[in-house]
Formats: C-alpha cells, structure tokens, sequence
C-alpha cells in the first residue's frame, strides 16, 4: 500500500455531515477526490474547510492530464511534499501536525515513519547502483538526498 493510501481527512464525519453524504475517509480516494474537487460541495463546508480544501487542489490538483484527478500526480506531488518537510528536519509527528495545518489531513506517524525509512532504503539501492555504473555525479546526488533525509 503506497503512503498516499493511508493519507486520510480529518473531520471526517463532520465533513460527511456538512456535504450531507457519505465518502472514503482516504483523502486519495477516487471518490473523496470526486466529492471534494469536483461539482459544488465547497459551497457547502464551512470557511476553513473551504480554505483548506481549495490549498489541497492547488497545490496537488493542479495538472491539466486528461486522466484528472486520476492520472497519479497529485499522489507524486504529495510524496514530493512529505519528503520536502523530511528534509526540513520535521520528524514523523511534527510531520502529521503540518499536514493537519496546511491541508486537514492526517496519517498515523508510524506510517510515515515506514515511509520514510522506505524512500532511504530506496536511495540507498540507487546510490549503490550509481556507484557500480560510474556515474559519480548521480551519486552523489542520491548520497544529498539522503543525508537531507535522514539528518533532519
Ligand atoms: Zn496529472
């Protein structure tokens, strides 16, 4: 299961009553994105939810992919962001405080903590592959990243 799957809406229930209808906890649910990106359910939530809904499309929704909101961006565009707020030095906790803030959402912090060992894991393998290729630069790129990673 991809970290985007255990990324869910806080306020749930209260949302569903605010829409008066019922959808998937999960922020990355076909359906949630349906409900909350498309048609006229902002009108019906109240300010900060609005605001907060409206961040959310911006600063993931925003492709013109014909495929949209299905077409894997804003999944890509999220992790970009959970890693960008690694690299900040926010921990797994701190992490799920910002997400609540910037976009109503929230995850478990062991769940990102998983998450993040994995993106090191994964950096690890392709800075060992990019070692026994030669390719110094990408190396050491793949060696930055990480060290932003897990220096925090
Ligand atoms: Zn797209």
């Amino acid at each position: 299961m991809a970290i985007t799957d255990k990324i869910y809406v806080k306020n749930h229930r209260q949302l569903a009553s605010q829409l008066e209808t019922s959808f998937p906890k999960s922020a990355f649910a076909g359906a949630t994105l349906d409900l909350l990106f498309t048609g006229n359910s902002l009108a019906n939530l109240d300010s900060t939810t609005q605001d907060r809904v409206l961040d959310f499309a911006e600063d993931f929704l925003d492709c013109d992919c014909k495929a949209h909101p299905y077409c894997g961006c804003a999944e890509r565009k999220f992790i970009q962001y959970l890693l960008e707020l690694r690299a900040q030095g926010f921990g797994p906790d701190a992490i799920v405080d910002v997400m609540g803030d910037d976009y109503m959402l929230y995850a478990y912090s062991g769940d990102i903590l998983s998450f993040l060992d994995q993106s090191v894991r994964t950096l690890e393998a392709a800075e060992a592959l990019a070692k026994t290729e030669a390719d110094r630069s990408r190396s050491q790129e793949l060696s930055e990243a990480k060290r932003e990673l897990t220096n925090g």
